[in-house]
């Protein structure tokens, strides 16, 4: 694929794209885009610097409906500061959609304030897996409405031991659902998760090497 254009996107999310200066679609989102817009489940393997963040955000916030006031998306990071780059990333992608709302659901800040935050639903939540827990369990967060489920950097997430926290949250989403799984490594445990949650995927891998040298000219 040589060009976004060449995708269903929205017109708010093809005009984010140029304002970020994207031009062409890194392997991973080439590889990955067109069956996520169809609605496919998606399993990848993609490392951090992959343009994988824009490969499921576009997936995501395409799905979203703004009108609407509800929680449609989750997105579930191992640690606050990837939490943080990836709310960054969906923000940017979504400064032309009016209205959507997105919220970084962190530990390590305080708890009243993002219980307040809640009041109105955001339509997109990012955050890391204890606190949404948290803010599921104390009702503050509703995610009966999540139509879009991303775990990203899967493998690590389990290395921090949140694996029964991923299991209870997964529990607490609907069942028809569009789900994405992003990891770095294949251990048993991935793929038991893989098998778990997500429905017949389209798989992507991309190895590490293949956009690394064009993606370092970014940074
Ligand atoms: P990520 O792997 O999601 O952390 O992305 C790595 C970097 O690539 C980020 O700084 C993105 O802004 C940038 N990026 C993502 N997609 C593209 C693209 N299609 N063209 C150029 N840069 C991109």
């Amino acid at each position: 694929m040589e060009s976004f254009s060449e995708l269903p996107l929205l017109p708010a999310l093809q005009q984010a794209l140029d304002n970020a200066g994207y031009v062409r679609p890194t392997a991973i989102q080439a590889a990955s885009l067109g069956p996520l817009l169809a609605g496919r489940d998606l399993l990848a393997q993609a490392p951090t610097g992959s343009g994988k963040t824009a490969a499921f955000g576009l997936g995501l916030l395409q799905r979203i409906d703004a009108a609407t006031t509800r929680t449609q998306a989750l997105v579930l990071c191992p640690t606050r500061e990837l939490a943080d780059q990836v709310a960054k990333e969906l923000r940017r992608l979504a400064a032309g959609i009016p209205n959507l709302k997105l919220s970084l659901l962190t530990g390590g800040i305080a708890l009243g304030p993002q219980v307040a935050s809640l009041a109105h639903a955001p339509h997109v939540v990012v955050g890391t897996p204890g606190r949404v827990q948290e803010l599921i369990r104390k009702e503050a967060l509703d995610v009966r409405g999540v139509g879009v489920f991303v775990l990203d950097e899967a493998d690590r997430m389990l290395d921090m031991g949140f694996e029964d926290v991923i299991r209870d949250i997964t529990r607490r989403l609907p069942r028809k659902r569009q789900t994405m799984l992003f990891s770095a490594t294949w251990p048993e445990a991935i793929r038991e998760m893989a098998r778990a949650t997500l429905h017949d995927p389209h798989e992507a891998s991309i190895d590490a090497g293949e956009d690394a040298p064009r993606i370092e000219q970014w940074f």
